[in-house]
């Protein structure tokens, strides 16, 4: 058991943007006993998360589960589509961008980050003309993939993937998509396949409410017929032999058991709640908080409305207030975790998680809490962004969510 010197009473809120709450559903379906990998339990289990995962990225195609974190995913969708010295164009929308972006230069490949000057491109999604007209100049096809993050988690914004899709059609160009959506499955609408994309990257603990540890590719059939050229080393992430064990249920190696018992019961938990008023539940909580922030009279991260992220809203500080002092001060009064600010932002916004197993009364007492935190931090408020959000969420009940609970 792990000896902490102290634990505080009633449940920790866990209001970063991933991990995000466990439910206890989840946890308990995660506690069952550790079966034989090979046996015929275990293929069952197998056949049935492998078939379920795939409705929730909408395909029809193989969805790869790996044991890692959604970096590995990242790596595995960049080693098994291309080679080394390859192009590829990234577009800097903030801090997981920019990480991929390192990725790709560390597995020998040349990206090309496209990007709004400053901060802007940390406030507003990406932009599918100036990738379509990146592309129309290649001509000779010199550039293999655009590699674009769905939801991006340190600024929250989510961008239009299948305005991307249409800005590479538009150009004529053979690029494969490989999209980011680690933070945004399960909690923003998402279609890989409507929106051709070739290779979406997903992780356990966002939206699919799963704790860290396992991780996603779903890959199109044209990713797959890239892979059988790609040249860049892989073992561990090639999506071959996985395909291969998949077809009965099973891995090439040991996978994570537990983990697999969570995501079977969090599929079932997401697909009995319908992945619509899912949608609708998280644009709901995400509006409550974006009319508390505006209540506060503090600005919101993402400059954009078009774009405003269902899973997290980013609040920016006041000139001359130090967010991760406002964070700190609500962590150790209130036992409550918010997002830090990171890369470009560090120090100037905080970050607040509404995703996943979120409801109104726990996106209340989120907004109470970011509410005291902020007056003890001697922010001065224009108003009370609590009662701004009660307002509305008391005012909006007429939701698919609540009427499918009726
Ligand atoms: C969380 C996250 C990652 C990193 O995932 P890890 O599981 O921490 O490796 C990458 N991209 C985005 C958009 C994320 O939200």
């Amino acid at each position: 058991m792990l000896t902490l010197d102290f634990h505080p009473a009633g449940r920790h809120f866990l209001q970063i943007p991933g991990p995000s709450p466990v439910p206890d559903r989840i946890l308990r379906a995660m506690s069952y006993p550790t079966i034989d990998h090979r046996g015929r339990e275990f293929g069952a289990l197998g056949r049935k998360v492998l078939a379920d995962i795939k409705k929730i990225f909408k395909t029809e195609h193989p969805v790869i589960i790996y044991p890692a974190s959604g970096t590995g995913a990242w790596e595995a969708a960049l080693s098994n589509t291309l080679s080394p010295g390859d192009a590829v164009l990234m577009f800097e929308t903030g801090h997981f961008a920019t990480l991929w972006k390192k990725m790709a230069e560390s597995l020998g490949l040349k990206p090309e980050f496209l990007g709004l000057p400053g901060i802007e491109g940390w406030r507003r999604g990406v932009q599918p003309d100036m990738i379509e007209a990146r592309l129309r100049e290649d001509t000779g096809h010199a550039i293999k993939a655009v590699c674009v993050v769905h939801n991006e988690t340190s600024t929250g914004v989510t961008s239009n993937i299948a305005a991307v899709r249409r800005a590479i059609d538009a150009a004529g160009h053979p690029a494969l998509l490989l999209v980011d959506s680690i933070s945004g499955l399960g909690s923003a609408d998402y279609r890989h396949d409507e929106w051709g994309v070739d290779v979406t990257v997903s992780g356990s603990q966002k939206g699919l409410m799963l704790p860290p540890g396992i991780s996603f590719n779903a890959i199109s059939p044209k990713a797959i017929a890239a892979s059988k050229q790609a040249k860049l080393p892989r073992a561990f992430w090639g999506w071959d032999e996985i395909i291969e064990s998949n077809k009965n249920g099973y891995w090439p190696y040991t996978p994570s058991t537990n983990l697999l018992y969570g995501l079977s019961e969090a599929l079932d938990m997401i697909l009995g709640e319908g992945l619509d008023n899912v949608f609708a539940r998280h644009q709901r909580l995400a509006e409550a908080t974006r009319r508390a922030v505006r209540a506060w009279g503090l600005e919101i991260q993402c400059a954009d409305p078009a774009v405003y992220s269902p899973v997290l809203t980013g609040v920016m500080m006041p000139e001359g207030v130090d967010a991760d002092a406002v964070r700190q001060r609500i962590y150790e009064r209130f036992d409550m975790s918010l997002g830090q600010a990171l890369g470009k932002m560090r120090g100037k916004m905080f970050r607040i998680g509404h995703l996943g197993d979120c409801n109104d009364l726990t996106l209340m007492a989120t907004l109470a809490g970011c509410e005291m935190g902020l007056k003890i931090s001697g922010v001065a408020l224009a108003g009370s962004g609590v009662t701004a959000a009660m307002d509305y969420l008391a005012s909006h009940t007429d939701t698919p969510v609540l009427k499918a609970a009726a």
